[in-house]
């Protein structure tokens, strides 16, 4: 059988020099990243590490953010508890999208578009702003297994442009689905969004999922196993917005993209592919990092519908 060593470095020479997607441009430090970057990395459940191209960049993590604070708001609060007020279904409709949230009485369906995700930071247990901002990025730390650092270029370029998703917070508050202060709650969803990632962390925060919660590098239990289920079910959901049943028709395992251009794959007690490039598709997920991943799981067999036992 061929190595998946072999199988990542041909969709990497297939794909690297690959035009198609543009870079977000309404976060303005996203739109002069350099296109032209690509990376991809593997980190299996015993922690093992095989990755090709500029995976060591440092990247905004964006909308991946959003799988972290969901694991934390359920760690602190149960999953019966998350799924209540903020949902598990997918919208069908761009992630920022306010009628969504208008078609359900202003309550959130997911917690993996801009409306849910703000909800969730609300959620997570706190006496201020700056305790509840801690707590998540010492929870992207774990995940990652590095000292993940907020960008103050990010940040800053992200919450002077970030009126529509302020917009959302109060839409929410209005309707009742808010948990603490909604633009504090939008200043902290924002700085989750401006942390630096690289392929590497971005595959070990996801093997953690395929491991039962287990970070395989760091040797520690992130959250519980009991827990992991119902967030890759989110992430199967909507991890790619309205072109998460195509990318569930086509490649069969949980994901998750951002609009700096990452995007991971878990393959449950596998491990997890994390690709980063930055130009996006229409819905916002990084093209060529669809196209290496759905290259790798094919040629793997590495799809949650296979009821084959020989691929
Ligand atoms: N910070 C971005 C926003 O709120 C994240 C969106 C994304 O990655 N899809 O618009």
């Amino acid at each position: 059988m061929v190595s998946l060593a072999d199988v990542m470095q041909q969709a990497y020479e297939k794909y690297k020099g690959k035009h198609g997607g543009k870079n977000a441009s309404y976060i303005p430090y996203l739109a002069q990243v350099p296109s032209e970057l690509t990376g991809i990395a593997f980190v299996s459940v015993d922690g093992e590490v095989t990755a090709f191209g500029d995976s060591s960049y440092h990247f905004a993590i964006e909308s991946i953010s959003k799988v972290i604070t969901l694991a934390l708001a359920i760690e602190e609060s149960g999953s019966e508890a998350v799924h209540s007020k903020i949902g598990a279904d997918p919208t069908g409709l761009p992630f920022n999208s306010v009628l969504a949230l208008e078609m359900h009485n202003g309550k959130p369906l997911t917690p993996l578009v801009n409306a849910g995700a703000i909800a969730t930071v609300s959620l997570i247990k706190a006496d201020d702003k700056e305790q509840r901002w801690q707590k998540i990025l010492d929870c992207q730390s774990r995940f990652t297994n590095s000292a993940t650092q907020l960008s103050d270029e990010v940040n800053q370029s992200e919450q002077t442009t970030n009126t529509h998703n302020q917009a959302i917070s109060l839409l929410l508050k209005s309707a009742g689905n808010m948990y603490s202060d909604p633009l504090e709650a939008c200043d902290v969803y924002t700085r989750q969004c401006s942390t630096l990632i690289n392929c590497v962390e971005l595959a070990t925060m996801g093997a953690t999922l395929a491991n039962g919660g287990f970070n395989p590098c760091s040797k520690q239990t992130v959250i519980h196993s009991k827990n992991v289920p119902h967030i890759l079910a989110d992430m199967m959901m909507e991890g790619l917005y309205e072109r998460s049943g195509d990318w569930a028709y086509d490649v069969g395992v949980p994901g998750k993209s951002g609009v700096g251009g990452g995007l991971v794959a878990v393959i449950p007690n596998v491990g997890a592919l994390a690709t980063f490039s930055p130009p996006l598709d229409p819905a916002g997920n990084s093209v060529k990092g669809q196209l290496m991943i759905k290259h790798i799981c094919r040629s793997m067999g590495w799809n949650m519908f296979n009821t084959q036992i020989e691929q």
